[in-house]
Order: structure tokens, then sequence, then C-alpha cells
């Protein structure tokens, strides 16, 4: 692009930069946008379908998780990413909701469409929109049911919901009950705020065994078995010493040359080298340790001393594992073998070797710190324990959120009717175009329903239709039944979600959509220039400008 100054062009941006403006970059970005919707729209609610996405390694992911997707697809297109952002941050907050976060920025995006054709500005849509998800908010708030962290039945349901559609629906109530002993045994009260760290849960898979199968346990888990034989299988009172340093002579840096003349020299050198290590031994024996865990290495005669002593060992452990099992067993973490002290020792009813899956695993269980638990997730093959282990994480997230929040909403897409139905009374008392785009936002929440119903096989006016006119008799909860086709009140279904994951999506894809609807200029550096670092070869990525966005996904 050039401007004219006394006949010479003058040049601002780099040769070869592509810029497409006004209408033209609106028009691709929200294409774009939409295509990627459209992608994961098939997938939402238990009746969706699975993509099965295959990389450029060849690598298959077999998956309904609307995040999962986004993260695989090889998405360029700017505006694009912006919806692939959209889940990523739905699912960092929530865990859940990430296909309808997707879904709704979508509609939003293809109703400001049609108000952009009837010359509405972005800027006025953008803030009805605002106006639109804010009152959204509020009208939700008066939805909510209250839910303690001792209604169990509940907290099922709310685990049910977040599972159901993930492919993991066979062990679905095995699932959802694993997810809620996990969750209550982690939760923390402080200040009567409750919390939830999912970190205190460790995750383990392993095929090779059905899903049923998959188990809780109370305590720690620990993928290795012990270095030694001779060592006991089984340690009950185990007091346990966390040591971050090596069982080991240093290997000196540099070559020494250490010239040994007879044999004796050598048995001396030798008997040093053994002392040394006995030395170390001694020094874990005398702080009461029957166990260590030592996240570096154990020379092998060290490894005999300790065998003898009837200690239970393990090398090498992992060192997200080691903060953890201090966590778990109360123990303090030792960075010199010199100063190890009683008071260090972490403490575990049992210290037991078993095998599972074909290998040998350590378990470590009746710890000091009740609160510490391992789920171990079985599939028979990995596609299915990707899937497992996806729906129960989805699961523990939400109910993690749920005991947090004490806060649920009726699912099945009766929330969105029912909020569809009350913004637009709400746009009626709007004056100016603002109002357009407040309608326009109640009616792009009407996708979810509709949606649900075209993925479950069942016809969408129709159901739209029905679910309006219960909605309007006054049962807010009223929503779709994809199972049974019926418009059934949710709440007695049993299908419900956090409130939080609800308000996030209505966040996240007001965000993403108002944010894309503002942009009028694409201005994108050729990659042959510095500038464009990271851009791939032919500069703007997708076909940019003014083109489809190279996806095969019908709009
Ligand atoms: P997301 O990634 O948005 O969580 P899902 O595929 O999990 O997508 O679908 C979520 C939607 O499905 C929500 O609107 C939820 O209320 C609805 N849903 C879940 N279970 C049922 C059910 N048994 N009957 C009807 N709707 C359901
Ligand atoms: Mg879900």
């Amino acid at each position: 692009m050039a401007a004219q100054l006394g006949g010479q062009p003058v040049f601002i941006l780099r040769p070869g930069t592509e810029r497409s403006r006004g209408k033209e970059a609106q028009n691709s970005n929200i294409m774009a946008a939409r295509a990627v919707a459209n992608a994961v729209r098939t997938t939402l609610g238990p009746k969706g379908m699975d993509k099965m996405m295959v990389d450029s390694m060849g690598d298959i992911v077999i998956t309904n998780d609307g995040a999962q997707i986004l993260r695989e697809m090889d998405i360029e297109h700017p505006a694009a990413k912006m919806l692939v952002e959209v889940a990523k941050t739905q699912d960092d907050e929530v865990g859940d909701g990430t296909t309808t976060a997707a879904v709704l920025a979508g509609e939003l995006l293809k109703k400001a469409e049609e108000l952009l054709d009837q010359e509405v500005h972005p800027t006025i849509i953008a803030a009805g929109y605002r106006m639109a998800s804010d009152k959204a908010k509020k009208i939700l708030e008066g939805m909510v049911r209250e839910v303690s962290e001792d209604d169990e039945a509940l907290l099922l349901k709310i685990a049910g919901t977040a599972i159901t559609g993930k492919g993991a629906e066979n062990a679905k109530d095995k699932l959802a009950n694993l997810a809620v002993v996990a969750v209550r045994s982690v939760v923390e009260t402080t200040d009567g705020k409750k919390s939830v760290d999912r970190e205190d849960i460790k995750l383990e898979t392993k095929t090779g065994a059905s899903v049923e199968e998959s188990e809780l346990i109370e305590g720690m888990m620990v993928n290795k078995s012990r270095v030694h034989e001779n060592m006991p299988k089984r340690i009950e009172n185990a007091r346990i010493l966390l040591l971050n340093a090596q069982v080991e002579i240093h290997k000196t840096e540099m070559d020494a040359e250490i010239n040994i003349t007879s044999p004796d020299q050598l048995q001396l050198f030798l008997d040093q080298e053994e002392k040394m290590l006995k030395d170390m031994v001694d020094k874990i024996v005398k702080s009461g340790a029957n166990v260590l865990f030592c996240q570096k290495g154990i020379d092998d005669i060290a490894q005999h001393y300790l065998a003898k002593e009837g200690i239970f060992g393990i090398r090498r452990f992992l060192k997200s594992d080691f903060e953890k099992m201090a966590r778990a067993t109360g123990a303090t973490i030792v960075n010199n073998i010199n100063e190890i002290s009683e008071s260090d020792l972490g403490f575990a009813g049992l210290v037991e070797e078993r095998k599972m899956g074909g290998e040998d695993t350590t378990f470590v269980t009746k710890c000091k710190n009740p609160k510490a638990v391992s789920v171990i997730l079985r599939g028979s093959t990995e596609h299915v324990v990707n899937n497992v282990e996806t729906a129960f994480e989805d699961a523990t997230r939400v109910v993690g959120v749920v005991i947090e929040d004490g806060k649920l909403v009726a699912g099945g897409g009766s929330p969105e009717v029912e909020l569809a139905l009350r913004l637009k009374e709400y746009a009626a008392t709007l004056k100016g175009r603002e109002q357009l785009a407040v309608t326009a936002f109640a009616e792009a929440l009407e996708v979810i329903p509709r949606t649900l119903a075209e993925n479950g096989g069942l016809d969408p006016i129709d159901k739209l239709v029905e679910l309006r006119s219960q909605h309007e008799k006054g049962v807010k909860t009223a929503g779709l039944n994809v199972i049974t086709g019926e418009v059934t009140d949710m709440w007695e279904e049993g299908v419900v979600e956090p409130l939080r994951v609800k308000t996030q999506a209505l966040n996240s894809a007001t965000e993403s959509a108002t944010m894309i609807l503002r942009i009028d200029d694409v201005i994108a550096s050729s990659s042959s220039g510095g500038m464009g670092e990271g851009m791939p070869p032919g500069g703007m990525p997708g076909g940019m400008p003014g083109g489809m966005p190279d996806m095969d996904f019908d709009m």
C-alpha cells in the first residue's frame, strides 16, 4: 500500500503485506469463526457424535470434547483461532461447556451478520451483546438452586451430566461415583469458604481392563517398584523419608586418574567406597525411616545395605509425585543426606508393592493426610482410556466447581430457552438500535436447544415451539430429554449443571464474538519480512483476505 506525496509513492507497509478491511475483513473473520463453531456443533449433548482427528504424524484421537477437538484442529485463520481461545478459556475456568461456548459464539456472529446487513454498526451490536450478556447473567442468578457438599445424590447427577456425551456413557455411574468420592475427599474449608484443588487427586490411566475396574485408592500410587528384591514388599506403619539427594558416591566431573599399583590398594579403595555408602545408609537408618523414596539414584551397594536393614526403597522418584507424596504423608523433603532428622519423616499406615495391569506398582495408603487420593482409570484400549480420562476430568472439575460455589442450574437447553424469552422481554424495554442486538442475542441462545434436538434426531422447530410454550407457562426448567425426545422438567430428570459453566459460557462467547465484530482491518505481514514470524509461508494464513477458510465443514 502506498500514499502519494508529490507524485512519489510512500510505502507505509512492507511490500507483500496483505491487508483487508471494512466489510471484507469482517465477513471473512465471521465466516472463519462460524466454520469453527460449526465443526464442533454436531458433538453437543448426550447424543452428539464424535470426531476422529488424524494429525500429520498419523496419530488418531477420537473425541467428543469440544476443547480437545479445537485443540487438535490445525487452525490458522486468526479469527478462527479466537474461537479456539474461547474453548480453551472455558476449559481452564470450569472444565465443561466448551462446545456450548463455541457454538454460542458462532451463532452470535451469525446473528450479527444479519444486523450488519441491515447497516447496524458493529459497535452498537457489540454494546447490545454486552448488555444482553449482563442481563442474562442476572436472570440466571434468579434461576439458581443451592446445593450442599453433602448432597451426594445431586452431586452424582451433576457429574453424570458432565460425563454425558463424552464417549464414556457405559461407565457413567461408575465414573460419576469415583469423581464425587474423589472430590469430596479433597475439599478444604478455610474461613467457611470451600475450595477444591484437583491437584490433590492423583490420576493414573492403565489399559487392559474394563472401565468398571477403575478404582479409587485412599492414598498415593506410584508407578515404580522397590529397587532391590530382598527389600520387604510390604511395610506397615511406614515412616517415610523423602530424599532429594543421591545415595551414591559423587562421580567426579573431570576424568580423574587413580593409580593403583597393588591389589591391596584396590581393596582399600573399594573398601573406602563401600564404607562411605554404608555411612550414608546408616544415616538413613538412624532417622528411624523404614521407607526411602529417593528422587535421585541409589547405588547397588547402598541398595544391598538398605535391604539388609529391611528398608523399602524406591529410586528416581518423579519430581511431581514427590511433592504430592510430601503432602500426603506429612513428610518434609530432605535435600542433604547429612541433615536427615526424625521430624522430617512422613507417615502412612501401609506401603505395599503390588502388580497392577502387569506392572509393579507401589501403593502408599492410610496416609497421615487423608485428603490424598489416587484414581486409577482403566479401559480396554488407549482410545477408551483417553475418553474415560477426559470424562472423569470434566466430572471432577464440575463437581469441584459446584462444591465451591454451591450453585446449580438445570440443563438440557432449559436455561437458554428461559433466557431467550426473558431477554426478548428486556429488549422491548430498550430504545434505539441496541434493542435489535439484544433480540439477536436472545435468538442466538436458542441455538443450544435447537442443536440438542438436531443431534438427537428430533425436529428442532417442533421442539423449540414446545419448549417456549412450557416456559411461557412458567416451567422454567423445561428442557429437552434427548433420549426420549420429550420436553420435560430437567430438574426432575436430574440434568443439572453448575451455574458457573453457564455464566462462563456466556462470558466467553460474548467476548469473542464482540472482539471479532469490532475488527475492521486485518493487516498481515508477509513471511519474507522479519515481522511475520510464526506465520506460515504464503503470507496471510487461511486464504485471507476475503477467502473462505481452509475447512470442509458446511456452514
Ligand atoms: P459441552 O462441551 O458444552 O459441555 P456437551 O456435549 O457436554 O457439551 O453438551 C452439553 C449440553 O448437553 C448441555 O446443554 C447439557 O445441559 C446437555 N445435556 C447433558 N446431558 C443431557 C441429558 N441427559 N438430556 C438433555 N440434555 C443434556
Ligand atoms: Mg459437557
